[in-house]
């Protein structure tokens, strides 16, 4: 996803349940009644990359066998019970020991190696996963992913934890529960933190922050942020607590005591129980808050609220997307909404396009653009389609329903089938085959609008049927068809279940134009001639001319090499337009141009970029020319030199659209226009 000029994938990481789901699969252990009380001491020591841990177990199961789950690259690892050290196995991420008679306590002592950091990390929010259990430290800061099973935990058993962190002085810690204290001691600084009912296993970061609190939302509002972010704590403590109220209000009450925005040294983002890691390479940027930071609340409620059953696959990431990222495009306006629609299921034909469709119950949280267009996109669709059926009351109070019978519970998709089936239009049968063909098929309908015809009536009106037609196994489909008319504009909805589907309504002026689904509000594969060329297609060009014009603007021309580096097209062929005029010869030939300014020749499909995006000083517009495309890059004569360069820089950026416009290097817009030819519209 690319927004506001800066790519940031909306993606992001819940790794904690899983490893809890895992844990608690492998083992078999009893469940103790009663917590088992971890009062965990941590010394972290950057200059020996080292996290020193003394852990107390208090076991409540009493003697017996106990399995406790620790790395595997944990040194030094002792256990004792009071004075008498107690025999152990290990094997892997699992240690055994046998409690003595009369001690209901263990301890252990061990020290945690911490890995550099890699050279290299990408600037974005969907690395791909391998610091999801990693451990690693810098010269003032240790990350530790839940993953990285740095603490001991006993399978089967409910564990609590009283955490003491003692640091470099001025270095903190975050993690999942309440924050205790902050102390100097000795030259150091001790971070305590209670964590009474931990959410799967925990994390930790601990780096040099500044600590700012504020207590007007459901919980109480923390960001951990480093020197250079500081400044930002104001905007995050107001925009956690005003997302934390909006969730609370639409699904149910916060299920944790705070919630914090932790700075990650790394530039990666994760979701964690009540506490978010936000890379500091992308803190600054201003539209994260109402973005990144919603998904990651939101995620409060799915993810890490109602948990993921992960069996027949994630469900949380679809209906994150929903409630954060799209419902903010529904409060923005209908047409943000359906743009955002619009473009899901342009990513999922491209996709799709390649053969990298999986049906969706096979969608685990695995970071590729495949998933992404498939547990995110094609998975936000199921919901908006189970609204579009169930209908906008139930389904609101469908969610509220599932996260108070779910909570700190997994759920699946059939849960969320159940708490719908039997509403009004919904019926179980229904129910069972609408999720049935969204989870379990790849790829979706395809659609057409086959035949319109319009009759005059006795009332002065018309008669209008159309008939709609999918190819293959057809889906249950909740359709809208427009009828556009010399006197406006009416609209009907129909459920379809057959390959073919016949729709009447009456209308009451001269029948223009048909449209279906003019909302985009229905899962599809878009037609080709659906999809128009955007800046990726340009990105993707194997054969692209560049042809500067003779006249165009100097800035311009010096900003090609910048453009082209931008898009990966460093290698492209360029060639001045009096070269072109000269030889006469088409030396453009059928293949994909790129156009520098305004050229006198004619150039096929061409289109005025600065005419697109009339309030820019500096436009790029993408066509189709041909079975090519031809792309245009124009900036108006006034245009400062430099503004002309960092647009430049930046069009990559906005890969997924069509016309993109910059005023003095900031975007001013960014657009695909829709192409006329579309089977799901005919004229009258
Ligand atoms: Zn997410």
């Amino acid at each position: 996803m690319e927004r506001g000029g800066t790519k940031v994938g909306g993606r992001c990481w819940l790794v904690v349940l899983l490893w809890a789901m895992v844990l608690l699969a492998k083992t078999s252990v009893p469940c103790l009644a009663a917590p088992v009380v971890h009062t965990i001491d941590a010394r972290f020591d950057p200059a020996a990359s080292t996290l020193a841990v003394t852990a107390t177990l208090i076991l409540p199961g009493g003697q017996g066998e106990h399995v406790v789950t620790l790395s595997p690259s944990v040194r030094d690892l002792r256990l004792t019970a009071g004075d008498v050290a107690v025999v152990f196995r290990r094997a892997r991420e699992t240690v055994r020991f046998r409690t003595p008679p009369g001690t209901p306590s263990i301890r252990l002592d061990y020290v945690l190696p911490l890995a550099a950091p890699p050279d290299e990390l990408p600037v974005s929010m969907d690395n791909p996963g391998g610091l999801s259990s990693d451990a690693v430290c810098g010269p003032d800061w240790a990350m530790l992913m839940p993953g990285s099973l740095w603490h001991p935990w006993l399978a089967g058993a409910a564990n609590a934890y009283h955490l003491r962190l003692s640091a470099p002085a001025g270095v903190k810690a975050v993690t999942q529960g309440t924050l205790g204290r902050i102390d100097a001691q000795d030259g150091r600084t001790v971070t305590t933190w209670d964590i009474p009912k931990p959410v799967g296993r925990l994390g930790l970061c601990l780096a040099p922050y500044a600590l700012s609190e504020a207590s007007d939302a459901p919980a109480l509002v923390q960001t951990f942020l480093l020197a250079q972010s500081s400044r930002l704590a104001s905007t995050y403590l107001a925009a956690s607590a005003k997302y934390l109220r909006f969730y609370a209000d639409l699904h149910g009450p916060y299920a944790f005591t705070k919630f914090a925005v932790a700075e990650n040294p790394l530039p990666t983002g994760y979701g964690l129980p009540s506490y978010t890691l936000l890379g500091s390479q992308v803190i600054a940027l201003p539209f994260i808050p109402a973005t990144s930071l919603r998904h990651e609340i939101a995620h409060s409620w799915w993810g890490n609220g109602v948990l993921v059953d992960d069996a027949g696959g994630n469900w949380c990431e679809g209906l994150t997307t929903y409630v954060a990222d799209y419902l903010a495009k529904e409060e923005e306006s209908p047409q943000a909404a359906r743009e955002y629609r619009l473009k899901t299921l342009r990513a999922f034909a491209a996709l799709a396009g390649q053969g990298e469709d999986m049906p969706l119950d096979r969608f685990g949280g695995r970071f590729s653009p495949a998933s992404q267009a498939v547990g995110y996109g094609k998975a936000m669709f199921v919901f908006h389609m189970l609204r579009g059926f169930v209908g906008e009351a139930a389904f609101w109070q469908g969610l509220r329903q599932l996260y108070a019978a779910r909570l700190f519970k997994p759920a699946s998709w059939e849960d969320i089938r159940r708490v719908y089936a039997g509403r009004p239009g919904f019926d179980a049968a229904r129910s069972r085959r609408f999720f049935r063909q969204w989870l379990t098929r790849p790829g979706g309908p395809t659609l057409r609008l086959e035949q319109v015809a319009a009759k005059p009536n006795a009332a002065g009106g018309y008669d209008v049927t159309a008939v709609v037609g999918q190819d293959g196994q057809p889906y249950l489909l909740r359709l809208a068809l427009a009828v556009e008319t010399e006197a406006g504009r009416t609209e009907t909805t129909f459920i379809m279940d057959g390959r073919r589907h016949t729709v009447s309504l009456t209308v009451p002026a001269r029948p223009v134009r048909a449209v279906l689904d003019p909302g985009a509000d229905c899962f599809r594969l878009l037609d080709a001639a659906e999809s128009p060329p955007t800046v990726n297609a340009v990105k993707a060009s194997r054969a692209l001319t560049v042809l500067v014009a003779d006249d165009a603007p100097e800035s311009l021309q010096a900003a090609v090499p910048r453009l082209l580096a931008g898009l990966g097209l460093e290698g492209a062929r360029q060639v001045q337009e009096s070269a072109v005029a000269a030889t006469g010869a088409d030396v453009l030939g059928q293949g994909d141009v790129l156009v520098v300014g305004t050229p006198r020749i004619t150039v096929e499909g061409i289109v005025d970029a600065l005419a697109l995006s009339p309030e820019s000083d500096t436009a790029f517009a993408v066509a189709k020319r041909g079975q090519g495309i031809v792309a245009a890059f124009a900036a108006r004569p006034e245009t400062a030199a430099k503004d002309v360069e960092a647009a430049a820089g930046k069009i990559t950026h906005y890969g997924s659209f069509g016309i993109v416009g910059f005023k003095e290097g900031k975007n001013v817009r960014k657009s695909t226009p829709e192409p006329a030819d579309s089977p799901l519209t005919r004229t009258f």
